[in-house]
């Protein structure tokens, strides 16, 4: 315990302005000062009270406890605010834990000096209880607009909680799906050959799509990589041609479809200027682009490149798709690493594991670029890779 009556009255003067000089020296007299370390608990939920305090220095932490959600911090005091009034009134136990945030050095009143006061000067206790009661209207208010406040950010977690869980269940729903699929075709042919039962023309026809499964398997497996940015080698920039590219993503990507195609034309003009950037992660964007553009696009309508200057300094190579389209609201969820629109009981489920876009992405903001889409749900889908040219 320390006396400095400065102190004191200012602080108490602080605290109640409305008292008049001698009431508050006669609170001083009986007011004393304590100071606490960090996380030392002033008062705990629950215990009876009979101390109220005036924070001198330092912040202290207003703590409820909830069930289901342990310590909830409501507020946080600063220098100035007094807390454990309801000691004052009866000897009621207290709302809420209040822990010294930082070191601090209060003011306090203990019930049992308090009220031989009380008890002679009626006056002061009048002024103190109506300054007290005002105090209370704003605590409260304060703490019901902070628990709200609280529980909105809570409800926005709970949800973000729920909406990453089923990402994730949906995701390992898809990448086994994916893996599978390839496995089980790889496996049935080679049963059969072990049996012997595939020999000549079918061999090939064998070999081939074994072939084709295990470049699958290798893709799935590299995309991933990629997404973590594991995939060995660092990109190796160079000058290239455009259309060039262009014709190499449609070839690779045609031999997956396996003949499953939509028309595409290529309107590329003559006199495009070449572009600095890294060949594989270039291909990497535009093939995932490209995929989409057949993929979701259930009645295989034509797809359409075009690349086009977008000014001088931007080169811009769009593919346009009549797919399904994309919800203003999902365009730009749907670059997130595993978001998919398909849902069960979608009318159209598609093949894919939510990651085509974000590795496209990747790569296209690795050359200083960026992707726009503009898009109508049932109407079809562009998306446009704009590349600096200088
Ligand atoms: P994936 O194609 O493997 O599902 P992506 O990351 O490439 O993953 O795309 C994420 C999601 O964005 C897709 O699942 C799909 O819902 C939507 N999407 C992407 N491109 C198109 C497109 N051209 N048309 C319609 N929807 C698309």
């Amino acid at each position: 315990m320390t006396d400095n009556p400065l102190n004191k009255i200012e602080l108490l003067k602080n605290a109640f302005p409305k008292l008049s000089d001698a009431d508050i020296e006669t609170l001083s007299q009986i007011a004393y000062t304590r100071t606490y370390a960090p996380r030392v608990d002033l008062c705990r939920e629950g215990e009876i009270g009979k101390v109220l305090f005036i924070l001198a220095s330092g912040e202290v932490d207003v703590i409820i406890s909830s069930v289901d959600q342990g310590e909830i911090v409501i507020d946080t005091l600063h220098p100035g605010y007094y807390f454990g009034e309801m000691a004052f009134f009866s000897e009621s136990k207290r709302m809420a834990t209040v822990r010294a945030k930082t070191a601090c050095e209060t003011l306090e009143m203990h019930y049992d000096h308090f009220m031989p006061i009380a008890n002679r000067s009626p006056g002061l206790l009048g002024m103190l209880i109506g300054q007290i009661i005002g105090h209370f209207r704003r605590n409260d208010r304060a703490v019901i607009s902070q628990l709200h406040n609280k529980n909105v950010a809570l409800q926005q977690a709970y949800a973000d909680l729920a909406e990453q869980d089923e990402l994730r269940s949906q995701f390992i729903a898809t990448l086994s799906h994916e893996l599978r699929t390839p496995l089980t075709s790889i496996q049935g042919f080679l049963g059969l050959m072990n049996q012997g039962a595939i020999k000549g023309d079918s061999l090939k026809v064998a070999m081939n799509s074994i072939t084709r499964n295990v470049e699958k398997l290798v893709g799935l497996t590299n995309n991933l990589l990629i997404l973590y940015e594991m995939y060995p080698g660092a990109p190796e920039y160079d000058y290239l041609n455009v259309a060039d590219l262009l014709v190499e993503v449609l070839n690779v990507v045609k031999e997956g479809a396996e003949g499953k195609l939509s028309p595409v034309t290529l309107d590329i003009p003559d006199q495009i200027p070449q572009v600095y950037a890294d060949k594989r992660g270039l291909v990497l964007a535009l093939r995932a682009l490209m995929e989409n553009a057949f993929k979701f696009n259930p009645k295989q309508l034509p797809v359409a490149v075009r690349v086009y200057p977008r000014n001088e300094t931007t080169l811009a190579i769009e593919i346009h798709d009549q797919g399904i389209g994309i919800p203003s609201s999902e365009q730009k969820r749907i670059f997130e690493p595993f978001y998919r629109l398909e849902k069960e009981g979608s009318t159209y489920l598609f093949p894919g594991l939510g990651i085509g876009l974000t590795i496209a992405q990747f790569m296209v903001d690795r050359h200083n670029g960026r992707i726009e889409v503009v898009s109508t749900p049932g109407e079809g889908s562009t998306f446009t890779i704009l590349l600096p040219t200088q």
